[in-house]
């Protein structure tokens, strides 16, 4: 594990950085391509808005992008430093007729949460779509392989950076704004090797449903996507053993993993008014696997 710690009272140019054991993984070299592509023709869903989604360069965000795009969006996409797959992403949002903004950085950083947010409005003016997406997961055998640097990063990617991005944001989420989160399958099932990752996941949760309970009065919503297993560079390039990868989605009662385009249609549904009665919900693109909540 790399030997980087990452506190929020450090300063950021003095943050080492954190993909130093290979993640996170580009898209760009991983083998068979997700499939990214929107499968319907837009109809508007999104017309005037503007997103911001995080680890918006690859997998699930990327779907999510160029989905958006396609909506009527103005999409906003926040990654830590995959420069090759935010510029394609930039691209195939453009190629849609989207206005778009790529930001590189540390989101558990919280002057750089704050400094994304300030972006979207200086450059559009509004912020109506929060997807939380951005994750790091890291497997380990045993619970005492977890280095405290890795369970602090850990938290500080997956659940951190998402209150201060809300943070940042709240003031101005007006009515009709959403917020969704990413969180997983495995806070619902449990995953021996990925304890700090489905704890964070966990977190995420709860999160949606208490943060739901804050907002819904000021007529914000909030939701999250719990995907079960999903072609992207984040469990094959690093964040699962090999041996899992050659097997990955084949214990789904589908029998196979889930492609990025199979769940950016969860993200589309709950930020727009198609999903207007609905907030503090969890929806879970996962291959047919029941799980309570
Ligand atoms: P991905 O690697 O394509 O996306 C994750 C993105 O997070 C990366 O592109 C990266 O730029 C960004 N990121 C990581 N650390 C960051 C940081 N500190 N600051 C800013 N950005 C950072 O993989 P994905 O599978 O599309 O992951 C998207 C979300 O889906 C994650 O929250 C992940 O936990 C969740 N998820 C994935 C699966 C799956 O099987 N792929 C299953 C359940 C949940
Ligand atoms: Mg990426």
């Amino acid at each position: 594990m790399p030997d980087a710690t990452r506190t929020p009272d450090v300063d950021a140019a003095h943050i080492e950085p954190i993909h130093q054991d290979g993640l996170p993984g580009h898209e760009s070299q991983l083998e068979p391509k997700p499939d990214w592509q929107p499968r319907y023709p837009g109809s508007g869903r999104l017309k005037g808005k503007v997103a911001l989604i995080t680890g918006g360069d690859s997998g699930i965000g990327r779907a999510t992008a160029v989905l958006f795009a396609r909506e009527g969006a103005k999409v906003a996409i926040a990654y830590l430093c995959e420069h090759d797959d935010a510029k394609k992403t930039e691209r195939i949002c453009r190629e849609e007729g989207a206005e778009t903004l790529a930001i590189p950085g540390d989101l558990g950083d919280p002057d750089h949460a704050r400094e994304v947010v300030r972006q979207v409005i200086d450059e559009w003016g509004q912020l109506d779509v929060l997807v939380n997406n951005a994750g790091e997961q890291h497997a380990a055998r045993d619970v005492t392989d977890i280095a405290p640097e890795q369970l602090q990063r850990t938290f500080q990617t997956n659940i951190f950076a998402m209150f201060y991005l809300v943070q940042a944001a709240r003031p101005h989420l007006k009515k009709g704004a959403a917020i969704i989160n990413t969180t997983s399958i495995t806070m619902y099932q449990g995953s021996p090797e990925l304890l700090d990752y489905s704890a964070t996941k966990g977190a995420i949760t709860a999160f949606t449903r208490s943060l739901n309970d804050n907002l819904i009065g000021d007529g914000i919503r909030v939701n999250a996507v719990a995907p079960g297993p999903i072609w992207t560079p984040l469990n094959p390039m690093g964040g699962a053993p090999k041996e899992k990868i050659a097997k990955f989605g084949e214990s789904t009662p589908m029998g196979r993993p889930g492609q990025p385009n199979e769940v950016a249609p969860c993200y589309l549904f709950l930020a727009c008014e198609d999903s207007s009665y609905m907030s503090g919900q969890v929806l879970h693109p996962n291959g047919g696997t029941v799980v309570g909540g």
